[in-house]
């Protein structure tokens, strides 16, 4: 290979915005991402064309389904489908969005997302699994293992990318990839470990963030690169920057006088693909020429592209894109059930004076619909929400800004809306009214490409409150039995650049809810929302809450299904949310110590906390017996706890496991989740259930930077969800080995 065809292989460039003759045949980029239906076949003909025709490897932004494809499964965000807390349902519906992608010509996706939530004003907690690195890391493992299937050599399987790598949900006030505040030891701490369960399920790729930390922009943190990615975790896979990284380092972050010390800043330090950096072509030849590079380092991040292509099997099999498959498999009836059930497990149960499920709970009619009860009622479904399609799918689908192909989104008739679902399942003698009640603000979704080339979403303009719609809001509650309200937030304060610096409901919202609570007809309040909300007081007041995030295609059904009593609610947050934006950060596993406990005007108490989420009936927990007091480093904490379920329905109840170190060399969070478990427990059962967690995983990172069992006094701490109140603990104590 000569050099340009080396370094054309570390490119990796944006098939939307550039000139795809450019990109493939001049700059020979041995890769693409962002490729339209349209264009792939032109994608494959040019490269197939260049003088070694080597395949290109084809990624997308597959983070939630096959995100841009016309008509694929779109699941629930991944913040909605951390909530059912079951990495084997995650794999299943890893695995159905590979089988998808796999059959369009894609070879990668850019998931799973492994970054923890920390600031709720930044813009892509929606793409997080929530607050907490041991349930990001069991999910993000059950992702790659779904996406990468049973080995590369699966026609249906896709390449994974564990991403961003690492810090870069860390941000300043919430603001995207500014400079993350962290030190080597916090990285260890809560950033990283997650990763490194990735590297473990065998993720064949990493994409990096896009901050710096300590003032090493991360593409240039060798460090963290090669140190610990490679050597430490024995990495063996490709590392791909984030957009235009390369770039950023010169006009952004300004370590780097020109394109050309970029280039070797970035090869130098580690990386191999170097995405959507154009300039990149011309500035490594010269690096290389001018000394800057070693054509050895240039050879090993080929060696380490070309290897996916040969995992792939590209080289005798293209994987190009199948239209017979794709129309046996894009949407398929069963990626459609798999994605009901997703989005049924999705849902949160945050508030219930008893109100739900509606008339006590309806039984089926057996084609999906409730049976007549014999007592008809009105629903008033309400709400900006209430029938949005982009607000079932959240960011990164369709119409949500990155792609220019799907103005109108993915084929209205495969979303379900709240509405819609409610049509579709309350009972034929019910009547189901509907009024939209407000406005949320702009809508309009279309990015700009800025002065350096990168996209720009627009910004944010709140609606004022429309007096006409809220009259019509409230018209319909006055009569109706019930009034379903739904709120939440738009694709315009979600994603990339997007940070909101409240956590307020916008727009017409809070209106809608103050006057719909004035009418006195019970008012449930469904939040579709990309990330937790703080809520006024008579969203706080009202009858019930239902979280459901950005919940999917199927998500308005699963919600009806919820409110009538069709299913039970199951799902825990696995995020905090905050009472008042002011209490930033609000992540329940915080470093002990601080001057009393509440700000001197609120409460630092979360409004819902980690964990949290209620079922339709009541489990207790009780007797938490320890199997063994003392327990050596090497052994297993274990312990048995009795649950019980007095109340008159079925429950799915996740059962976590807290510890607690209680002298440490460092300071150190209060407490960790180390392990969690779910059982079906039925009406008036009471069940034992055993909950075991290696002692090697009661770890802390000391002050010189090592991960590692303190022995010592420890407290297990069982119960529903993180609140100190709701859980049984018992001693043990960790001996030295
Ligand atoms: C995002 C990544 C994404 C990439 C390609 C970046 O701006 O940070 O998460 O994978 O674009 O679309």
């Amino acid at each position: 290979m000569s050099l340009p065809e080396k370094v054309g292989q570390l490119l990796m460039l944006d098939a939307q915005h550039e000139d795809v003759a450019d990109i493939v045949s001049a700059k020979l980029a041995g890769s693409v991402l962002h490729v339209s239906p349209a264009r792939m076949p032109e994608v494959r003909e040019l490269a197939d064309r260049t003088r070694l025709g080597i395949p290109p490897l084809v990624a997308e932004d597959g983070i939630h389904g096959h995100s841009f494809w016309p008509g694929a499964t779109i699941f629930p965000t991944q913040l909605a489908m951390a909530c059912s807390w079951d990495p084997s349902l995650l794999r299943r519906v890893a695995r159905a969005a590979a089988t998808e992608m796999a059959a369009t010509g894609v070879h990668w996706t850019f998931s799973p997302v492994l970054c923890i939530t920390r600031d709720l004003r930044w813009g892509r907690v929606n793409e997080t699994f929530g607050e907490d690195p041991f349930l990001i890391g069991e999910l993000g493992a059950a992702m790659v293992r779904g996406y990468q299937g049973d080995g590369l050599s699966d026609p249906t399987a896709v390449l994974a990318c564990a991403k961003h790598f690492a810090g870069y949900s860390e941000t300043v006030g919430g603001r995207d990839a500014s400079e993350a505040d962290l030190s080597p030891r916090k990285l260890r701490s809560w950033s990283l470990p997650p990763f490194e369960r990735a590297v473990r399920a065998g993720c064949h790729t990493f994409m990096l963030g896009y901050q710096s930390i300590d003032g090493v922009p991360i593409t240039a943190n060798r460090w963290l690169l090669n140190d610990v990615l490679k050597r430490e975790w024995g990495f063996a896979g490709t590392l791909v920057t984030d957009w235009d990284n390369v770039g950023r380092m010169v006009w952004d972050q300004r370590i780097c006088a020109d394109q050309v010390e970029a280039a070797a800043v970035a090869v130098n330090s580690g990386n191999d693909l170097i995405m959507a950096t154009p300039a990149f072509f011309e500035a490594a030849q010269a690096a290389v020429a001018r000394g800057l590079i070693g054509e050895k380092q240039i050879d090993d991040a080929v060696r380490r592209v070309l290897r996916l292509k040969v995992m792939l099997g590209l080289f005798e099999d293209p994987r190009a894109p199948d239209p017979e498959r794709q129309r046996q498999v894009i949407g398929c009836r069963h990626h459609a059930d798999l994605n009901l059930e997703t989005a049924r497990r999705c849902l949160v149960l945050l508030r219930n004076d008893g109100i739900l499920p509606l008339d006590g709970g309806l039984s089926s009619d057996g084609t999906g619909r409730a049976a007549d009860s014999g007592r008809p009622r009105t629903i008033a479904v309400v709400g900006p929400n209430a029938d949005s399609p982009e607000a079932m799918l959240g960011d990164w689908a369709g119409a949500s800004g990155q792609v220019a192909w799907m103005p109108d989104g993915h084929p209205r008739e495969l979303v379900e809306t709240v509405l819609d679902g409610l049509r579709l399942v309350a009972p034929a003698d019910w009547t189901v009214t509907y009024a939209q009640g407000a406005d949320i603000g702009s809508s309009d979704t279309e990015w700009s490409i800025g002065a350096h080339g990168e996209p720009t979403p627009p910004v944010f303009a709140p609606a004022p409150v429309d007096e006409a719609q809220l009259r019509e809001a409230v018209a319909a509650a006055e009569v109706a039995d019930y009034a379903v309200v739904v709120v939440g937030d738009t694709i315009a304060l979600t994603g990339e650049g997007r940070s909101t610096a409240t956590l307020d409901l916008q727009g017409g919202q809070t209106a809608l809810l103050d006057a719909v609570a004035a009418t006195g007809t019970p008012m449930i309040v469904v939040l579709v929302q990309s990330k937790p909300s703080t809520l006024p007081d008579s969203a706080l007041n009202a009858a019930a809450i239902i979280e459901a995030f950005n919940p999917g295609m199927r998500g308005g059904r699963a919600i009806a299904e919820l409110l009538l009593g069709l299913i039970e609610p199951s799902g825990r947050l696995p995020v905090s949310f905050a009472r008042h934006v002011g209490q930033q950060p609000v992540f329940y596993n915080q470093v002990r110590g601080q001057h009393g406990d509440r700000y001197a005007d609120l409460t630092q108490e979360p409004l819902f906390a980690f964990g949290e989420g209620l079922s339709y009936t009541t489990v207790t927990y009780s007797t938490l017996v320890m199997h063994d007091q003392d327990v050596p480093a090497d052994g297993t904490v274990s312990a048995t706890l009795r649950i019980t379920n007095s109340g008159t329905r079925p429950a799915l109840e996740t059962i976590q496991a807290y510890v607690s170190d209680l002298t440490t060399s460092v300071t150190w969070a209060e407490q960790e989740l180390k392990a969690f478990t779910q059982v079906d427990i039925p009406a008036g059962e009471t069940l034992d259930v055993t909950i075991s967690i290696p002692a090697s995983q009661c770890s802390l990172v000391t002050a010189d930077n090592r991960r590692l069992v303190e022995p010592g006094q420890f407290s297990l701490r069982v119960g529903p969800n993180s609140r100190r109140e709701h859980q049984l603990s018992a001693g043990f104590r960790i001996s030295p080995q």
